[in-house]
């Protein structure tokens, strides 16, 4: 989608620290980082929100998750743990309506989130 940061990212449009990419999604190093490890990850289909995925585009889910997996093992995240946030809307702290898994690690969590 024109105009959209994060479409802007994956097409190289603008520069990001990539972690990883294949056909669906699209992982970067947050440029504000809120832990020792913190990853955006990215469908490279542009919608908004959890909640506009229909039957047709809902494989972009496994898609993400399947990243997630790759991600997490190829930093030795799970012993530690990490945290996956998703946020919708202004009032969750969503700044750019492109959906983003953030994957946070390498420090204690709290909760609940603030
Ligand atoms: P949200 O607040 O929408 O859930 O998350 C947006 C995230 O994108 C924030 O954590 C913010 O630091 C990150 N971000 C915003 N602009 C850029 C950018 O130009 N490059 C990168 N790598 N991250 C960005
Ligand atoms: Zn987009």
């Amino acid at each position: 989608m024109s105009g959209c940061l994060f479409c802007k990212i994956i097409a190289q449009q603008i520069p990001s620290s990539k972690v990883y990419e294949d056909d669906y999604t699209f992982a970067f190093n947050d440029i504000n980082p809120q832990a020792p490890v913190h990853i955006l990850l990215v469908p490279k289909i542009h919608f908004a929100g959890v909640h506009e995925v229909t039957s047709d585009n809902v494989y972009i889910i496994k898609k993400l998750f399947d990243t997630v997996s790759v991600i997490v093992m190829q930093k030795g995240l799970a012993e530690n743990g990490y945290r996956l946030v998703v946020n919708f809307g202004e009032t969750a702290g969503q700044t750019v309506p492109h959906i983003h898994i953030h994957i946070l690690s390498g420090r204690e969590m709290r909760w609940p989130p603030g």
